[in-house]
Parts: C-alpha cells; structure tokens; sequence
C-alpha cells in the first residue's frame, strides 16, 4: 500500500524535459530508486520499533499485571498477585488455632492457583481471603474417636477426656444406693475402643456434651394409648418429653384431635452403652411352711384343729446379680444357708360323719304354744326361763342334739328333763306330764323328749324352757323365736 502510495506520487510528478540523454534519465532513476529505497528502509525501521517498543509495553504489562486465581477444593476464592500471600494467611491461620485449641493442627490444604491476569483492582484483599479459606476450610486436628461396636459416636481432644467419660458412665452404676452388694466387675456390654485420629475440629466435642450424647444419643420408641381426657400436653407430662418431640414422633396425628385409643409413639432417651455390673450379694429371706393335714377318725369332719402352731424360717444366701444399667437381668445363687429352719402346721381334720344327736349350736322353740311369761324379774322374783303355754301332752322337743343328763322330777321343776349339748349350753324343760328319754341317752333336735304338763310349781299347763351357758342362765328370747 505503502509502495503503491510512492508509486502514486511520482506519477503524478512534474513533467521531466524531454531533452536530456537517456544517461542522464537512467541516472536520475538510479537516484529516485536509491531516494526510493532508503525512504522505504526507513519506514520499515521506523514500522520495527513501534511493533518492539509496542511488544515491550505490551510485555511489561503482561508481566505487571500477571496473577493467580486462587481456588478452594472446586471453588475460586480470590486473585492474588503472589502464591507466597495465600501460603503465608494459611500458616497465620495454622498457629492461630494452636494458640486457641492448644492441640496439634494439620492444615487440609485444599488450596490451588490457576495463572491468571489481574488488574490491582481485582484483586482480593488479604482481610477477604483469609475470612474465605477460614470459611470453607475444614482442618484436621489430632484427637480421640470414641468407637462403641466399631461405630464412631465422638471424639475428644485428649485421651484422658473419653477415658473420663467412661468412668463417669460406670460409676453412675454403681453409686452405693443403685447397688446392694460388693460390686465384682464393671465392663461395657459393647466393644468399646478409642482411637488417635486426625479429625475434623468441627467434629471434636467438649467432654461433658459427649458423656450426654453418649448417655440419651439413641432413643427407643415406646407407644401410648391415648385414654379419656389426654392430650399431647398430658402425656408429655406424664413421660417427661417436650411436647415438640411428641408432635415430631407423630407427624400422623393432629395434636388437637387425639382420639382415645390412638398410639403415639413415645421418643425415649436410652444410653448408647450398657453398663453391666457384676456384684456378690448378702441378705436373709424368709422360708415358708408347709400346712401339713392329718386325718383323725375320731373327729367329725365338721371339726378341725390346729396341732402344731406353723411358723417362717429365714435363710440367708449369697448371690451374684448382674446388672445391665442398673436393672437385674441375671441372679445366680452361690451358697445358701439356713439360720432357723420354718415350722411346719399339723392341722387334724375328722373323717366320722357327724350324727344327729350331735349340737348344731342353734335352738329350735321346744313346742308350739303362746308365749306365757318371759325371762326375767316377776314379782320380785327371778324368773329364769321362758314359759309357753300349751295344752296338756302337747310334745316337747329337743331344742337341740344333745345327751340327757336328767331326768325325773326336780322339786319346783315338777318332771324335768335336762340336755347337756356339749359345747357349753345346756337346756332344761320343766312342768311335763310325761318323759321319754333316759338320763345317758342321745336325742337329735326336734326329738320329742317329753309332754306338756302341769307338775311341780305351777299354775296351769306350760312348758317352762331354760337356756344356760357354762352353767350361766340365758334369757331363751336371744336364742329362740
Ligand atoms: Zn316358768
């Protein structure tokens, strides 16, 4: 183009004169091509130095503004100028949390750099970065992981912490009022391990949070019957669980509309462990005895009696109880010894069928009549017995079973005849007009022993009754109608 422009521009020179030799022609081109090629030289230096001095500004900005994404695990944190930056706020941040943790830190350097090229403003400050590897940063500290049947469920920075944490744990088994003997041996049901590991610091607890993790981590579901008049708020009471853990064990269930009989499930704390304890333990027991019957054959079945008083015996044994968390699952007795051996009752029962003439321990009324006089004073005078009026050989029975002790005439009494019953009472029946028993002689009740008369003192024809007991009159009206 260039070219074309200078070819361009001679054409369009003055006209040369037409008389000068073709010498002098060839001289003047010679000289317009040497003029030619020196101005075009010059163009072509002139064209070199711009393009150098253009690559060199060209590279002094490359190079000014030559920088580094910096990225953490897949995402870009920031452009930096210099990788030392980066390198020197991870090692700020390493010993800042030495100083805080007081424990050995090894740095999860997720950290890479990509080349890049940045204006200053684009770059992030040191302030910023750092506040963004702090952020995602998740770096492993040296600890102790606390695995129960392999399974990880903590971690702690030092050893002695989960150590603690399970002494605490056995020792809350076996606190004097939970136990009631020597405690033998006290071992986890589970296998339990610790073990050194690098681990996340996130994931590194404070003792006291992991002994109550450990202690209510898992939970065990247990159902409730709703009954009349419950409620979630009730029930929460009754088992001790927020209400917010009742609605979220039973997303099935509106809290306002529990209908009696529904099951809600129950969320209830449960040790992660078992603790089990093994203990030897002494206490006395109390032996019962045996009641023991003997047949007698002297004895009416109706009657029993006890010949030898029964009495408890105690032992005292020597037990081994395991524990699991406190409740007994296992008692196996290791010796057992007798201090008072029990007493066993004898207690004697009759075989001999019961006879008639045998008391029944109630009266029957004697005879049929109207009642004359009662027991008591009459005419400032005792009246013992019960008089009932009835004509002459009206028969009299036997108020009850009984032997005849008497029989014949008693003074006042006229005829009388006496029954003894044989378990304290006696009966008497006075005035009669005939007997028909002997004394010695067994009636049944309701025999007829007599009739009614009018012997010994006596105004008109009655029977007079007596009822004594242990020799005692008795007012008859007590026992009979
Ligand atoms: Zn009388």
């Amino acid at each position: 183009m260039d070219e074309q422009n200078h070819m361009g521009m001679g054409s369009t020179s003055p006209p040369i004169e037409t008389k000068v030799s073709l010498e002098e022609i060839k001289n003047v081109a010679n000289e317009f091509r040497d003029r030619f090629n020196f101005k075009k030289m010059l163009i072509i230096i002139m064209l070199i130095v711009i393009a150098s001095l253009s690559f060199i500004a060209y590279k002094v900005n490359e190079i000014r503004t030559r920088a580094f994404i910096v990225s953490f695990g897949n995402e870009k944190i920031g452009i930096v100028r210099d990788k030392e930056q980066v390198l020197n706020i991870l090692e700020d941040i390493r010993q800042e949390l030495v100083r805080t943790y007081d424990i050995d830190i090894v740095l999860n350097k997720n950290i890479s750099f990509e080349d890049t090229h940045a204006k200053d403003n684009m770059l992030v400050s040191n302030d910023k970065l750092r506040e963004n590897i702090k952020s995602r940063m998740t770096f492993l500290v040296g600890g102790y992981v606390l695995l129960i049947d392999n399974k990880e469920v903590g971690a702690t920075k030092t050893k002695e912490d989960l150590e603690e944490i399970l002494e605490e744990i056995k020792a809350s088994y076996t606190e004097d009022e939970k136990i009631d003997g020597d405690i033998k041996e006290v071992k986890f049901v589970e296998d339990i391990k610790v073990e050194k590991r690098n681990i996340p610091l996130n994931k590194l607890m404070d003792k006291d949070d992991l002994l109550k993790y450990i202690q209510t981590g898992t939970e065990e579901i247990r159902t409730h019957i709703v009954e009349v008049g419950e409620s979630l708020w009730t029930i929460s009471k009754i088992y001790d669980i927020p209400v917010e853990n009742l609605i979220e064990a039973n997303p099935d269930k509106n809290p306002d509309e529990l209908q009696i009989g529904d099951e809600i499930k129950l969320l209830v704390p449960k040790s992660m462990v078992t603790v089990a304890t093994i203990e030897e333990v002494k206490y006395k027991e109390k032996i019962d005895y045996e009641v023991k019957i003997e047949h007698d054959n002297n004895m009416y079945k109706t009657e029993k009696k006890v010949k030898v008083k029964g009495s408890q015996g105690e032992k005292e044994i020597f037990a081994k109880v395991v524990r699991h968390n406190g409740v007994i699952v296992d008692k196996e007795i290791l010796e057992e010894k007798i201090l008072e051996k029990p007493v066993n009752e004898l207690v004697v029962k009759g075989t001999k069928e019961v006879p008639k003439t045998v008391a029944t321990g109630a009266f029957l009324m004697p005879t049929r009549g109207s009642i004359s006089s009662r027991y008591g004073m009459r005419n400032g005078r005792m009246h013992r017995g019960l008089d009932i009026s009835a004509s002459i050989g009206t028969p009299i029975k036997a108020a009850d079973g009984g032997k005849v002790v008497f029989a014949g005439r008693r003074g006042a009494y006229g005829n009388l005849v006496e029954i003894d019953h044989g378990n304290g009472y006696v009966t008497r029946y006075g005035h009669c007009s005939s007997i028909n028993v002997k004394v010695g002689e067994r009636v049944y009740k309701g025999q007829v022993i007599a009739k009614v008369g009018n012997t010994g003192r006596s105004t008109g024809s009655h029977l007079h009754f007596e009822i004594l007991r242990n020799g005692r009159n008795q007012n008859p009206a007590n026992y009979v109608r």
